[in-house]
This record gives C-alpha cells, sequence and structure tokens, in this order.
C-alpha cells in the first residue's frame, strides 16, 4: 500500500527557515525526510526506535528490564513498535523490535514485552489518536525529581523549554497493580503538553511529530531535573525567568520541530559508531 506522508506543518517550515536562513542555501542541514511508500516510512521509524533506545543506553537511562519507547506504526496506527523486554537499550536493533496492540498483545517479534509497564503507554496512545510517540524510563535525576511532586521551575533556558508544557501527576506510584489506573491519569494530564512528571516514579515525554523529538525531549527533561535539583541542592535561591520570557522561549526553542533537529546530532553519532543497530 502507497501512502504519501504529510507534509511539514507551517510551523515546522517557518522554523526550518528561521534556523536555516536563505544565505545558508546549498549548505548541509537535516531536512525531514518524506516517504512515498508505508514499508519505507515503517523501516525509518523502526531505525529511529532503535536510534533512541541506543541514546537512552547513552545517557546511561537503563534500569534493568524499565523503560519503554513506542512509535506508532505508519500503516496500523493503533499498533505500536516497542523493545523488547529484558534486552538492554544498547542491544536493541531493527530485528529484535516488538509489535504490540492496546492491550499488551505481541503480534510481530520474538519477545515478549513489559506488559504492567506497556498498559502506561497504552493508555496514552489509546487517549490521545495524535499522538506518535512515548519514551519512559526510570533514571536518576527525573526519579528523584519526581518524589518532590512539583513541577519543573523556568530557572534556564533548557528548563523553559518545558514552560506550561508538562505537568505533574500526584499520585503514589508505588506498585505494578496501580499501572492500569495510573495510565489513566498520565493521559488524561497530558492534554496538549509533551512531558509528565509521574510522582514517586519518574519521566514520561511524548510526541506528536517523531520518536526523535520525545527523546530528545526527555534526555532534555532528564537534564532539566538535574539541574533544578543541582540548584536546589546547593542552597542558593535561583533566578526565574518571567513567565513571558519562559513562555517565548518555550516557543522557540522547545518544539517538536527542535527537538527532532536536536536529535539529528544523536543518530549521525550513533549511525557511525553503532552500525549493529540495523541488523
Ligand atoms: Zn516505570
Amino acid at each position: 500500500m502507497d501512502m504519501k506522508v504529510k507534509p511539514a506543518s507551517p510551523q515546522h517550515k517557518q522554523e526550518r527557515v528561521s534556523i536555516y536562513q536563505p544565505e545558508q542555501e546549498g549548505l548541509i542541514y537535516p531536512e525531514i525526510p518524506v516517504f512515498d511508500n508505508v514499508a519505507d516510512e515503517r523501516q525509518h521509524r523502526k531505525e529511529r526506535l532503535v536510534a533512541a533506545c541506543r541514546a537512552f543506553a547513552l545517557q546511561k537511562f537503563d534500569y534493568g528490564s524499565a523503560g519503554h519507547l513506542t512509535i506508532r506504526d505508519p500503516e496500523h496506527p493503533e499498533l505500536y513498535w516497542t523493545n523488547p523486554m529484558c534486552v538492554h537499550f544498547s542491544q536493541v536493533k531493527v530485528s529484535n523490535l516488538v509489535l504490540a496492540d492496546h492491550s499488551g498483545r505481541v503480534l510481530e517479534g520474538r519477545h515478549a514485552i513489559n506488559r504492567a509497564g506497556f498498559v502506561l503507554h497504552a493508555a496514552v496512545h489509546e487517549m490521545h489518536p495524535d499522538i506518535l510517540a512515548m519514551c519512559h524510563a526510570h533514571t536518576v535525576y527525573g526519579t528523584a525529581f519526581a518524589s518532590l511532586g512539583k513541577r519543573l521551575d523556568p530557572i534556564t533556558q533548557d528548563t523553559a523549554a518545558f514552560f506550561e508544557d508538562h505537568d505533574v501527576v500526584n499520585e503514589e506510584a508505588g506498585q505494578v497493580v496501580v499501572e492500569v489506573k495510573a495510565g489513566h491519569r498520565v493521559a488524561s494530564a497530558l492534554g496538549k503538553g509533551k512531558a509528565i512528571i509521574h510522582q514517586n516514579h519518574g519521566l514520561f515525554t511524548v510526541s506528536r511529530h517523531s520518536i526523535e523529538a520525545a527523546a530528545f525531549w526527555f534526555i532534555a527533561l532528564e537534564r532539566c531535573c538535574k539541574q533544578q535539583l543541582v540548584v536546589e541542592a546547593s542552597g542558593a535561591k535561583p533566578i526565574h525567568l518571567s513567565p513571558e520570557t519562559a513562555r517565548y522561549s518555550r516557543e522557540h526553542v522547545g518544539s517538536e520541530y527542535l527537538g527532532w533537529l536536536h536529535f539529528q546530532t544523536i543518530w549521525g553519532q550513533l549511525v557511525e559508531q553503532q552500525p549493529d543497530m540495523f541488523d
């Protein structure tokens, strides 16, 4: 089945123009690919999902078998490609990805998935048809910050990327048995935002654009949690950006397109250093 991919939105085009600038015409610059068939687009999404997992390994986001990344299938958007259970992020490759449905039933792939954790992704994807990709992992700083049960403050340009664009789910998340309920709470809290801090649990990011954007904003969110914890631990009182400045910064540095663009540096590194991700 042939399928044309929707062209970049006017906002993405505008952002590309503002960053690239006309006088740089002809120079190397990452372009969002356009596909004329669904098989190529599926292969592309699977390769980028693997790269996102490898990026999480580089960031040391692994914690045993915890952590899931999902991207919708381009032909069957009710199905998601995800990483296999009990395979280290650094060993995820195209050939061991798993395709699953909302209920966590595996339709393609040899590996099991963590159904208890997957229900959180399924709840979000089911409630938000526009969300293409989602990332979750048990990271050191994100999970530590999540214990505070509060939003990030706009203390840096980095954290401004999440200003009024993330929320907190204040709920004890200590037991696997509450995962189904927690999934609905996380999904409900998302709204149009790109991230959730789940109290006592950790971080979630989503993208309506690409797995690359979801993965980059996850890396950024973990970094922002670290920044705020470091500042607070120092005892100093950080200066907050004004809401207007934080909003302006978010619009200019916190978009889906910018997340995708940032990830291209990681993609280039992985292609050169980890060619086995395509196996
Ligand atoms: Zn979790």
